[in-house]
């Protein structure tokens, strides 16, 4: 992904939840530590001990937030957690998740990941009904419509809040004595189920969590799904609607950790294959593929094994650039890809370089990258993406730039070529894009981005806003614990 932190599609959410093991809190944050690269403003666990529900939340990330000291006051056998990406200009700590609530159920805490694509509406009618909401995350809605419908019990009453809610959501809910998993109807933002030697059961946005837990994978969570889990076992109902899935496609391309099974497959496989596929479609004599770390490295592999072209580690990136750095000033900003990225000019100096990324959004930082490899004197540039043209926002929990800030959304292939500087462009196709995360199950996958056939459409929701529009920021306060 060439564009900068403040510039690239955001994943907006990792969650992690435990059920049936002592220091659950203590798994949480280990959990949470690997779907670091879901979420990076924030993050916040909470436990419960079967009586009590204890809650640290903070804004920074997993490591920042928690100490020793913080984790084992969450006491208790149970737990959920979430690391989260701000949808508006900027984080607050009221929104941090997940949010614990009181009600007429009972204490109970949620955590999100997708977009309720409906929450501005229903957030309206509440509050005309006298709702007074305390964070501005679409995430609360769940838990006032929970509160507010006529159910007793509590999973009725989960189930009937859901029937009104649309979009994307895997969402994970704990109570004093059950844990709770709900993933939508399309399915669009993944979530996977595990257990551990021990017995325990586990839930997470991605497989790599289950690793650093020695947790085994036994199954996505279905889309539509909702399992419970207490001291009686695990149970699954299907009380929602049966729809097509919508399978987020860019979670293969770009999101989830190489290293991780979604959707029923490894993204590893997936993201090789959409090298070798984009080699097959664009090929080029060159010297050696270069991919731009970290997220194109696997895609590049395919590239370089299906051309026969030598792979070539050509560009460093600095893992230490933090959010302290973004956008602070125009001046600064000009810097930018210098100092996440540097050529290594001894690699590629003479040469005929393709250069392998997973997307092109703006195009204002691959323009400086390329600039960059120009400098380093090679002799060719060829751009290849592992992903069709983004032409299209989304609306179901990745932060990408509106329509008219896409680059593809207005420009042919030779036009973007021409802007960038490159020789030549070459995007993967949405055919070969869909044959590469065949998951050998009857799945459809959302490809919104690229092709604008929206699963939901937007005009369901209303207006076209720009998803981080939907709601205003609020001001930060005091750590909440
Ligand atoms: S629009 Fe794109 S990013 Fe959003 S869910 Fe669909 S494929 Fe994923």
């Amino acid at each position: 992904m060439t564009e900068l932190v403040a510039q690239i599609p955001r994943e907006e959410c990792g969650i992690y939840g435990i059920f049936g093991c002592p220091q659950a809190a203590n798994y949480v944050y280990l959990g949470l530590y690997s779907l670091q690269h879901r979420g990076q403003e924030s993050a916040g666990i909470v436990s419960t001990n079967g009586t009590n529900l204890y809650r640290y939340a903070n804004m920074g990330q997993v490591a920042q937030v928690f100490s020793r000291s913080k984790l084992s006051a969450l006491q208790g056998e149970a737990a959920i957690g979430h690391n989260r990406y701000s949808t508006t200009g900027a984080s607050f700590l009221r929104n941090v998740q997940p949010i614990r609530v009181e009600s007429r159920l009972g204490g109970f805490s949620l955590a999100h990941n997708g977009n309720i694509i409906n929450s501005s509406q229903i957030r309206q009618e509440l509050e005309k009904k006298g709702s007074i909401f305390q964070t501005t995350v679409d995430t609360e809605v769940v838990a006032h419509l929970m509160s507010m419908n006529r159910e007793t019990n509590f999973m009725s009453a989960l189930i009937e809040a859901f029937s009104h809610i649309e979009g994307a959501y895997s969402l994970i809910l704990l109570s004093c004595d059950t844990l709770y998993a709900v993933r939508d109807p399309n399915g669009f933002r993944p979530l996977v189920l595990g257990q551990q030697k021990s017995g325990a059961y586990v839930v997470a946005s991605e497989t790599c969590a289950f690793d650093i837990t020695e947790t085994k994978y036994i199954r996505d969570i279905e889309a539509g799904e909702l399992v419970c889990i207490n001291n009686q076992g695990l149970k699954a109902y299907h009380p929602f609607v049966k729809r097509k899935t919508s399978l987020c496609t860019f979670e293969n391309i770009y999101f989830s950790r190489p290293d991780s099974i979604i959707f029923n497959n490894s993204v590893y496989n997936a993201r090789k294959k959409l090298g070798c596929f984009l080699a097959k479609e664009y090929p080029v004599e060159a010297d050696v593929v270069v991919p731009v770390p970290d997220s194109s490295n696997v895609a590049a592999i395919g590239y370089a094994e299906e051309s026969g072209i030598p792979y070539t580690i050509a560009l460093i990136r600095s893992h230490y650039i933090g959010r302290t750095f973004i956008e602070p000033d125009q001046k600064i900003r000009d810097f930018g890809a210098r100092i996440k990225y540097n050529v290594v000019k001894t690699a590629v100096k003479g040469k005929r370089v393709i250069l392998v990324d997973d997307s092109i959004v703006r195009g204002t930082t691959a323009r400086k990258l390329v600039k960059m490899f120009w400098d380093a004197e090679v002799k060719e540039l060829h751009l290849r993406i592992s992903a069709p043209p983004t032409r299209h926002p989304c609306y179901y929990g990745v932060d990408i730039p509106t329509k008219e800030e896409l680059i593809a959304s207005s420009n042919s292939v030779e036009k973007i070529a021409q802007h960038i500087g490159v020789d030549s462009i070459g995007y993967i196709s949405l055919e070969a894009t869909h044959r590469a995360m065949q998951n050998g199950t009857q799945d459809s996958w959302c490809d919104a981005c690229f092709s604008g056939n929206y699963p939901l459409e937007p005009e369901q929701f209303g207006s076209r806003q720009k998803q981080k529009e939907l709601f205003t920021e609020i001001t930060s306060d005091g750590a909440q614990e």
